[in-house]
């Protein structure tokens, strides 16, 4: 075959950031993978795990038959036949019946489809009609901090197109570049137009290096900072009157609320000094328009954190920035413009009446506990490694009858519970489409699948014929599927035809603001200061700080709470969550990232007799896990911060539910996350220095 260049997509998912890529193919081998410079939203960029994709090609550690293993301790994987996969797993599935099923898909189901939700859509029309459960990875991400931001009515958000053009001031709260590298460009444009920008995190982040002015606060005590903001905005009376008066409901009571949330009680709260939130509230007040940029998963990790978003939501009402140019909030990972939508595929009003399991963390382990579900498919999601309270898990797991993975790599999950693996195609193996806020993008076939590897689909329809479940499947192909999920007004139906006689893709047909009617998404069509709905679901009227913990752990479930420090965790540049078997299968990332580093603070490090580079435990009640000391002043005291990802990080975090089950099914899209929350002991390991001090070079990842 002659050499082509082909435009497709990063596979990995940090949304709104989705990375454009050409793709140079040649007698069927892979060339090159290059930025596309013709992406309006990337613009050329790849960052290094966008560069390092090309080592998923070819990669000798690839899933590429179907395995099976009749004892999970054992590494007797023994090759099969899609064939026979499928007929033991449907023998199975028949043998338990339909409720006893469960579909738990994670992002990697989404490595060429983040966005645009046709996979997703495929996983949830088959269990529709078929009548299984089924479970979304947003409720181990982003889906707290929306369900809080939509308690107040605050779910859209503004583009990075807005955001560089108007905004005067810019709050990057729990955001960071490295999960938001397209929206950096933005900040950086806004910076030299003049814009004000601060940061807002629990460490120093990436983005620090872009601010005019850094707040360090305490894990988990970002909602006590946003309420004494709005006392200070109320007690120095520079809210927005007129705003407050025609598109706010509540303003009275959150008056009294505020009454006793003072910058000195938030300082107790958070660490940061009252004078700083002072000048930060009278800054945001004055300047306009002003932009909050919220974190997309990390700041919503921990107990009660949803209170977070919502009560940062409530600060562009008080000071009238919603449905301004340059004002509201900013692109959030999971958030949608104003006008943006696909046609659903998913069968939801076919679904087979009955018991499902809600989509809680909780519900599902005790599911899996009680035997409610015996045969679980993890669909490209690493459930072991991704969710809190490995080892609870870990044993609900071993009580299923039948484990089955689909994926593209093995891991924590595949090699410690499956029983049957089915090895996936990668993204430039199957057509895909990604959407930003602004555009949906094709991502296109440029290679033969690899082995026996197959589209996610054909599993669903294999399935399907073998249990007897119609119209599971009613495209001609996946084209054809992909045409149908386009079809609707935000593309201007088109097709993917369209796409790609348009440079593969096409521009949403979506407002840059947010809120452009100011017609909120609550049931008053007000932004709710004051919540009949949270009352309703067992939830505080108004947003709500924990007052005696300010790591955020007493009111949902602790890990060891009350002693120790608190772990915080996130992202960097070196993987995304735990990708690409915890990105060591790619050498690009594994040699970035050797070993898990701790941030820990000088003080607390000395405390310990702790020393950088020293090898360390971390543990409570739940667990244990060893990691390398990292000690850096671009932590404060108090937390000490992890990137997430790593195999069994997960034991020392809480699984315990946040939120009601009444509130689940408030928003449509999934919500029931776990605390997340951890307090550990911080010890040198008995076996001593790991290694010696890294460089500062490295220390900056
Ligand atoms: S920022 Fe995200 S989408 Fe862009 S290249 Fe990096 S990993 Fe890929």
């Amino acid at each position: 075959m002659p050499r082509e260049t082909i435009r497709t997509m990063c596979p990995m998912n940090c949304h709104p950031t989705l990375c454009g890529m050409t793709v140079t193919i040649e007698d069927g081998s892979l060339v090159s993978i290059e930025g596309d410079e013709t992406n309006p939203d990337s613009e050329g960029f790849l960052c290094m795990r966008g560069k390092a994709a090309h080592e998923v090609v070819g990669n000798t550690g690839r899933l590429l038959t179907p395995l099976i293993r009749h004892q999970r301790d054992g590494a007797d994987w023994t090759p099969t036949s899609w064939d026979d996969a499928l007929d033991t797993i449907a023998a199975r599935m028949q043998a338990v019946g339909p409720k006893a099923v469960g579909f738990w898909q994670g992002h990697g189901n989404a490595a060429n489809d983040y966005g645009f939700g046709l996979k997703r859509a495929q996983m949830e029309r088959f269990a529709n009609l078929y009548g299984c459960q089924f479970w979304d990875p947003a409720m181990i991400c982003w889906g707290l901090g929306a369900f809080g931001a939509g308690l107040t009515g605050a779910i859209e958000t503004s583009t990075k197109e807005d955001l560089s053009a108007h905004s005067e001031m810019i709050i990057l709260w729990g955001a960071n570049t490295v999960s938001q590298a397209s929206t950096l460009k933005h900040v950086e444009i806004a910076k030299r137009r003049g814009a004000r920008i601060v940061v807002v995190d629990v460490r120093r982040t990436e983005a620090s290096a872009l601010a005019d002015e850094v707040i360090l606060l305490r894990p988990g005590s970002d909602t006590a900072l946003a309420l004494a903001m709005m006392h200070v905005i109320v007690a120095d009376r520079s809210w927005d009157a007129g705003f407050v008066d025609q598109h706010t409901l509540g303003f009275a009571a959150l008056k009294v609320h505020l009454q006793t949330m003072t910058p000195q009680w938030a300082e107790a709260l958070t660490g940061v000094p009252a004078e700083r939130i002072i000048g930060l509230a009278r800054s945001y007040a004055a300047i306009r328009p002003a932009m909050v940029v919220i974190g997309g998963s990390s700041l919503h990790k921990g107990g009660n954190t949803y209170e977070a978003a919502r009560a940062i939501a409530c600060l562009p009402a008080l000071t009238g920035n919603f449905g301004k140019p340059g004002g509201g909030l900013g692109p959030r990972h999971g958030g949608r413009s104003h006008g943006a939508g696909f046609a659903s595929q998913s069968a939801t009003d076919r679904r087979v009446p009955g018991a499902y399991v809600p989509n809680q963390l909780e519900a599902i382990v005790e599911a899996l506990e009680t035997g409610a579900v015996k045969v679980l498919f993890a669909i490209g999601s690493n459930v072991l490694s991704s969710f809190p309270d490995t080892n609870r898990l870990r044993a609900a797991l071993a009580k299923a009858d039948l484990v089955v993975a689909y994926d593209i790599f093995s891991n924590q999950t595949i090699r410690e519970a499956a029983d049957i693996v089915l090895p996936g195609t990668i993204w430039l193996e199957e057509i895909g489409a990604k959407a930003t806020n602004t555009y949906v993008h094709l991502s296109d076939r440029a290679m033969t699948p690899a082995g026996d590897t197959r589209p996610v689909y054909e599993l669903y329809k294999g399935l399907a014929a073998r249990l007897g479940v119609a119209d599971v499947y009613p495209w001609a192909n996946q084209e054809a599927a992909m045409n149908a999920v386009l079809d609707h007004p935000a593309t201007r139906h088109a097709t993917v035809a369209d796409l790609r006689s348009n440079g593969g893709r096409v521009a949403l047909n979506v407002s840059q603001v947010a809120y452009p009617t100011l017609e909120f998404a609550t049931p008053s069509g007000r932004i709710e200061f004051y919540s009949e709905r949270a009352i309703k679901m067992g939830l505080p009227a108004l947003p709500s700080a924990s007052a005696d913990d300010p790591s955020g752990t007493a009111s949902t479930g602790t890990a060891s709470g009350g002693s120790g420090l608190t772990l915080a965790h996130g992202r960097t540049f070196a993987h995304f969550h735990s990708f690409y078997d915890h990105g060591r299968a790619l050498p690009t990332l594994a040699a970035r990232e050797d070993v898990p580093d701790l941030w820990i603070a000088p003080l607390d490090a000395a405390e310990r007799g702790i020393s950088d580079g020293d090898a360390i435990d971390l543990s409570n009640e739940q667990g244990a896990f060893q990691a390398r000391a990292k000690v850096t002043p671009r932590v404060p005291s108090g937390p000490v911060w992890i990137r997430d990802g790593w195999p069994g990080l997960n034991v020392l975090t809480s699984g315990a539910s946040v939120l009601p089950n009444a509130a689940l099914t408030t928003f449509p899209f999934a919500v029931g996350q776990a605390s997340f929350a951890a307090r550990v002991e911080v010890q040198r390991s008995d076996i001593g220095r790991a290694r010696p001090p890294r460089s500062d070079a490295r220390q900056s990842s």
